[in-house]
């Protein structure tokens, strides 16, 4: 039987200190000359591609400009990432190091990151190379869909498919709840990001944790 863990990136693997929304923020100031376009907006949870739009639409920009912004902010973001500290939320690597010792499992991302941004924000700290499957935000703008996605996706790497109930879908929002169960995946809930403890309770995900430190106990949790 195979097991497909998939994870959210930002506020879930890797710390929410605003270097996304400073590089997207920073994209609008060099295309449009704004500096406030998102001012009372929460980048929590959405997509990048959503939030670019959002970004036009409050600017009064053009569609078009969608691709120019979007590669302004991946700039933005490697020369961001780059002069950071290390990215990496407690207890990360060791369930990281713990899931990909397992033979039965598969580990998987899905995010709203396009996957140069994706991947720029794990490269960082060389987690880059534990997941074998991928659903980002420039696939689809439905979360719900993604995890749909990486299971199709796990299930040709195994060449089996993969019962939804031996997915695992780990993320800190309510759209990363609710993605879960859409694609009928345990949901587990960890309150790092976006979200306080008390708003991820109120979802009922199937688990809920404050980190993922220690590892062991969060790994006994999920895969039992
Ligand atoms: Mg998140």
């Amino acid at each position: 039987m195979r097991r497909l863990v998939l994870f959210d990136i930002d506020g879930t693997l890797i710390r929410p200190i605003g270097i996304g929304r400073r590089s997207i923020e920073g994209a609008f100031t060099s295309v449009y000359g704004t500096n406030d376009v998102f001012a009372g907006y929460g980048f929590h949870g959405r997509t990048d591609p959503d939030i670019i739009d959002e970004g036009i639409r409050r600017a009064n920009g053009r569609a078009e400009d969608h691709d120019r912004l979007l590669n302004a902010y991946l700039d933005n973001l490697a020369r961001e990432v780059a002069v950071a500290p290390s990215l990496l939320l407690p207890g990360v690597r060791d369930v990281l190091d713990g899931l990909a010792a397992r033979p039965d499992v598969i580990l998987g991302l899905v995010t709203g990151n396009v996957r140069r941004g994706a991947d720029i924000k794990l490269r960082k700290d060389g987690i880059h190379e534990y997941f074998r499957v991928g659903a980002y935000g420039c696939d689809s703008r439905h979360r719900g869909e993604l995890v749909l996605k990486a299971r199709d996706e796990a299930a040709r790497i195994g060449h089996a498919p993969i019962d939804p109930r031996d997915v695992v879908m780990i993320g800190d929002t309510e759209n990363d709840v609710s993605a879960a169960r859409y694609g009928r995946a345990v949901a587990v809930a960890v309150a790092t990001g976006g979200c306080t403890r008390e708003t991820l309770a109120a979802l009922d995900p199937d688990h809920l944790f404050e980190t993922m430190d220690p590892a062991s106990a969060f790994l006994e949790a999920i895969l039992p």
